[in-house]
């Protein structure tokens, strides 16, 4: 465990924990109701696997644990006042191959430790995976009324990147059974279109999935709660009192892109598809394309 712990700090990692591989029905009953609400609005995918989210031993053969890991993409550094907004996870290039990428350091960094091949895939929110469940039973937090995971020191700004395989620690880590949200009710009273509720979100409400995933227009019910944001949101981050403690990310790919620091709408307006390939290669902006972006504007 140790060692384990030591390679993923080595590898990047701001935290790391690993949890034996269990059956989660209690959250596969949670996912269906979420999905007969119809809160999934348009991700239809959310419905697809559901038999190998909720075990991990179907999605890989023989696996025995799951290792979990976060990565802090944190910065204070804000875009200039007036411009249009994006949720801070966008400044830079693109996260799931910048932790994926470490993800299989890590895994080869087992394999030499280990002195053994150890078999397994790694998964970076793109797989029916159910990541908060194993961060929490990781010990890397619990997860918050904005249904996002909270890690006591480095707040709710991290991504989940997970090794499901068939490598044995010497011992697992423990469950964070604890809920510190409390009485805090922030996260819900703040999100502009009330999309929160109980620990879960009705994506059908929420500017992230509505500016990011939706295929179709926007209702105009909450295009009029947009403000500024035309890629995700970060209201329910930036009041929450976890976050005050977050520190600054060192990861040198999630540097802010300088020009989606400080674009005007007249310049994203203007902009053709061979400079938008060029100042945004590599960033998660490319999801939603320029054409959707413009809609979005
Ligand atoms: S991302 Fe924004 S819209 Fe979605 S739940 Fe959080 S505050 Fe609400
Ligand atoms: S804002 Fe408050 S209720 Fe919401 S996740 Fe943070 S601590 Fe929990």
């Amino acid at each position: 465990m140790e060692s384990l712990l030591k390679k993923a700090r080595e590898c990047g990692f701001d935290a790391c924990g690993v949890v034996p591989v269990d059956v989660l029905s209690r959250e596969r009953e949670r996912l269906e109701r979420w999905i007969g609400q119809g809160f999934h609005a348009g991700m239809n995918y959310m419905a697809n696997n559901i038999e190998k989210r909720e075990n991990p031993a179907l999605l890989v053969e023989g696996a025995c644990s799951v290792i979990v890991t976060l990565t802090n993409y944190y910065t204070p550094k804000l875009q200039s006042e007036g411009i249009p907004v994006v949720a801070r996870y966008a400044y830079g290039k693109d996260y799931h191959r910048v932790v994926k990428d470490r993800l299989f350091k890590l895994h080869t960094c087992l394999e030499e430790v280990t002195g053994r091949k150890i078999t397994g895939r790694a998964f970076v929110d793109s797989a029916p995976v159910f990541e908060h469940e194993w961060a929490r039973r990781a010990g890397l937090g619990w997860i918050g009324r904005n249904s996002l995971l909270i890690h006591p020191r480095l707040g709710s700004y991290c991504f989940i990147g997970v090794i499901i395989s068939d490598f044995e620690p010497s011992r697992y880590s423990l469950p964070e059974e604890r809920n510190f949200c409390g009485q805090c009710n922030r996260c819900v009273e703040t999100c502009p279109t009330g999309a929160l509720s109980s620990h879960e979100v009705n994506a059908n409400l929420c500017i992230s999935y509505n500016s990011i995933e939706r295929k179709d227009d926007i209702p105009s019910e909450i295009k009029k709660k947009m403000g500024d944001r035309f890629f995700g949101c970060d209201a329910c981050q930036e009041v929450c009192p976890w976050n005050r403690k977050a520190v600054l990310h060192h990861v040198e790919e999630f540097s802010p892109n300088e020009w989606l620091m400080r674009m005007s709408r007249d310049e994203w307006l203007a902009l053709d598809e061979e400079a938008f390939q060029v100042r945004f290669k590599e960033s998660p902006l490319q999801r939603p394309g320029l054409e959707r972006i413009k809609h979005n504007l």
